[in-house]
């Protein structure tokens, strides 16, 4: 599964929001700097009116979303790359996850302590993202070090790692992050290999003050300039609204939204910006025993998106039959939308695309 990890400096909000998006009261809220010291994981549907469509039209008996899962990396503080609050256990964290989801303040409260004394977003963005790239030129040290040996033998891995690690530690010595590096083709596998925090794409999450959650502030502006100029992207939630709807019933979570002015939980918003960030798609299954979602990256093709379901649906894949999302939907299900001939049979070289129902045929 795809994996982000919500980061950002101590008492922005983040374990409020993980809660919101877990629905768990485990991941203890408080007003102090270092409280979770393992990371917390939890798995989140991520919502999709189209597969309650599809259900609906297919009468299935359950509906199944696809599933996100999302990290709360506490702990990262300014000196967290010289090991400084739980700094180099969290930095070991960040690396493992797809994308980062950096919290930032922008609400004012007196009585929430801001580690740094004042309410700055832009500012909070800076010193995480230099911790980061502090940890990235340690990093690239000690590993450019650890390769001299290889590098002596003519090693031709070695030799590529050692060169984008160099164009790595190029940018980062500018100060700038080792995203903005492009990497040729040949040499994308191996770059992502090098697993560099500042390589990660970035969603900003403003936190905002309840009053400010459906129309921004100059604080969540002033990161959605920055973030543009990035090339990054942003999001604006009230994770204290958020934390509130977690916890009502449907139909009560809809009039509470309603008040607040807001269309839909920002959760969703945050979830479906993370799905693009990260260059995700969904492809449905649908029967009459379930209906449900599945992630893949943009750009897989048919047997690969088989093989997400089961590892012997890549195999022995034969082919699959198609109906995209609008031709199922406007025909009012998969027997007329054969009638129609809207059902199509694709082959290994079929690239899937958003939204398409598939049903996998596969030699065991
Ligand atoms: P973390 O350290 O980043 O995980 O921050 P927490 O989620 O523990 O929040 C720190 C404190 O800020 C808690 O007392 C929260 O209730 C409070 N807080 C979080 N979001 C908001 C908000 O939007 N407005 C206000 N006034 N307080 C908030």
């Amino acid at each position: 599964g795809f994996k982000m990890g919500i980061v950002g400096l101590p008492n922005v909000g983040k374990s409020t929001l993980f809660n919101a998006l877990t629905k768990t009261a485990a991941a203890q809220a408080a007003n102090f700097p270092f409280c979770t010291i393992e990371p917390n994981v939890g798995e989140v549907n991520v919502p999709d009116a189209r597969l309650d469509k599809l259900a609906a039209i297919a009468k299935s008996a359950s509906i199944i979303p696809t599933r996100m899962t999302f990290v709360d990396i506490a702990g990262l503080v300014k000196g967290a790359s010289k090991g400084e609050g739980l700094g180099n256990q969290f930095l070991a964290n960040i690396r493992e996850v797809d994308a980062i989801a950096h919290v930032l303040r922008c609400f004012e409260d007196g009585d929430v302590t801001h580690v740094e004394g004042r309410v700055d977003p832009v500012a909070d963005a800076e010193v995480i993202e230099t911790e980061l790239m502090l940890a990235d030129l340690e990093s690239i040290e000690k590993r450019r070090a650890n390769l001299v040996r290889k590098l002596k033998g003519n090693d031709k891995e070695a030799q590529q790692q050692d060169r984008l690690l160099a164009m790595a530690q190029d940018v980062l010595e500018n100060g700038q992050p080792a995203r903005v590096v492009e990497v040729s083709d040949e040499d994308a596998k191996a770059w992502k290999m090098l697993q560099l925090l500042t390589t990660k794409p970035v969603l900003y999450v403003c936190n905002v003050a309840e009053e400010d959650a459906a129309t921004g502030n100059a604080h969540s502006a002033a990161v959605a300039e920055m973030a543009a100029a990035q090339g990054n992207s942003h999001v604006i939630i009230s994770a204290r609204i958020e934390e509130e709807i977690s916890q009502l019933e449907d139909d009560e979570a809809a009039m509470f939204l309603e008040e607040m002015g807001l269309e839909e939980p920002g959760l969703d918003r945050l979830i479906r910006a993370g799905y693009e960030l990260l260059h995700l798609e969904t492809y449905f299954t649908v029967g009459p025993k379930e209906a449900r979602a599945w992630t893949i990256r943009q750009g897989t093709m048919a047997p690969q998106a088989a093989g997400v379901i089961h590892g012997d649906f890549e195999k022995g894949f034969i082919r699959a039959e198609t109906i995209a999302y609008d031709d199922f939907v406007s025909c009012g299900g998969e027997q007329g939308a054969k009638e129609a001939g809207k059902m199509r049979a694709e082959g290994k070289a079929y690239v899937v695309k958003d939204g398409d129902v598939m049903h996998f045929l596969f030699n065991t």
